[in-house]
């Protein structure tokens, strides 16, 4: 068995507007402070922690709630082939995907022309 320490995160900035796209290992969440996501614009869009080597920790502060949410996940439940997807408990709007790395860069591509057609579609009203 290959074990992926590779994931990538997908996350919308809640200053700019951004999808922001990041992929990340497994040793970078070892550090103390965690792994940052950051996007363009310089806002932190995610923090991604691991303290054991069975789970970790993403913190994402809300951009539709503003609190600061967390969700955790160990390595078994990842899905490789799968995308997770994790939602604000007070809204349950998608906040963010987590998964592989192909899977996450096709399914933003398709939420940002979602996303897309929608604004047309309100700015048409
Ligand atoms: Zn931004
Ligand atoms: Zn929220």
């Amino acid at each position: 068995m290959v074990f992926d320490t590779n994931i990538s995160a997908s996350l919308r900035c809640r200053k700019c507007g951004r999808f922001v796209i990041e992929d990340m290992s497994f040793f970078e969440m070892k550090n103390e402070s965690g792994r940052q996501v950051k996007c363009e614009c310089g806002e932190v869009v995610a923090t991604v922690k691991s303290r054991d080597f069975k789970t970790f920790h993403v913190y994402i502060p809300c951009l539709i709630c503003d609190k600061e949410h967390s969700f955790v996940f160990t390595w078994k439940s990842v899905p490789w082939e799968k995308v997770k997807i994790l939602s604000c408990p007070s809204s349950f709007c998608d906040v963010a995907f987590i998964g592989g790395r192909d899977l996450i860069r096709s399914l933003t591509a398709k939420r940002e022309k979602d996303m897309q057609e929608l604004i047309e579609v309100l700015s048409n009203i």
